[in-house]
């Protein structure tokens, strides 16, 4: 069963170790979550920041 949800379009997500950035274009599909984002050995944090209202 899949603890962490699959990334969603907008998403980013952040190595902590290296600050190696991912920006999501497409989602995953999967229904299994089966993205996974790794880096330096671990998994990538998801740094999606709110979405602004005042641009
Ligand atoms: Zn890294």
């Amino acid at each position: 069963m899949p603890t962490k949800k699959a990334p969603q379009v907008g998403d980013m997500f952040r190595c902590e170790s290296c600050g190696f950035e991912v920006h999501v274009t497409k989602e995953c599909k999967c229904s299994s979550g089966c993205a996974e984002l790794v880096c330096c050995g671990k998994d990538m944090t998801n740094v999606t920041e709110p979405e602004v209202i005042n641009k």
